[in-house]
């Protein structure tokens, strides 16, 4: 463990966090940080709503426990592999966030067990937002990539479907705050970057992200 982030990070809202992150992916230089933070709030309600949506319960997906999460280019929590239908769960990076929210003072806002169990929700909603809903995702976040008359293209927003996964994990497990908030704590107590699902076809993964 390094230094410890500043426990001002806690102050930073979710939308604030996530317009954070996707300013952080290639892809979305060029937008600017109002814009941001409008995407990154659309992409989050997205989440919660598909959290809310009882019918889409998703099946359970095969776990697989490893270390290792720590010692990947980018620190994963867990990953989704949508060939095998296979969620592997990185238990060091587990271990590791739960002790940083420890010692940030977090654990009313992160119960014990959470950082795993949002972890596990968090692959189900990307096996979801990579599949029938990866359209709706783009409709909510709502970035028109071209407009031609009543027709408009939706654009891919890089990162949208890390905020919504979020998002959906916190509202599945009834938290305060977006998990989000434990992966960059972790990101920045590493010095290293989070990861970021920016490919949703074939690998999702968390820092969990
Ligand atoms: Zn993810």
């Amino acid at each position: 463990m390094t230094v410890l982030p500043s426990p001002a990070l806690a102050d930073v809202d979710d939308v604030a966090l996530g317009a954070r992150l996707l300013a952080g992916i290639p892809t979305n230089e060029a937008r600017g940080p109002e814009l941001l933070g409008v995407l990154s709030d659309r992409a989050q309600r997205f989440g919660r709503s598909l959290a809310d949506a009882d019918a889409d319960e998703p099946a359970a997906h095969r776990v697989v426990e490893r270390t290792g999460g720590l010692d990947r280019d980018v620190p994963t929590l867990a990953r989704f592999s949508h060939r095998s239908g296979t969620v592997e769960l990185f238990t060091d990076s587990i271990a590791f966030c739960e002790d940083l929210v420890d010692r940030m003072g977090w654990r009313p806002l992160f119960p014990a067990g959470s950082v795993r169990a949002a972890a596990l929700l968090h692959e189900d909603a990307h096996h979801l937002l990579a599949g029938r809903y990866a359209r709706d995702l783009r409709v909510a976040v709502g970035h028109p990539a071209l407009r031609l008359g009543r027709l408009v293209r939706w654009a891919h927003v890089a990162g949208a479907e890390e905020l919504a996964a979020h998002a959906y994990a916190a509202r599945r497990l009834g938290l305060g705050r977006s998990p989000l908030l434990v992966t960059a704590a972790a990101s920045a107590a590493l010095d290293r970057p989070a990861a970021v699902a920016t490919a949703p076809a074939k690998e999702a993964r968390t820092w969990a992200s």
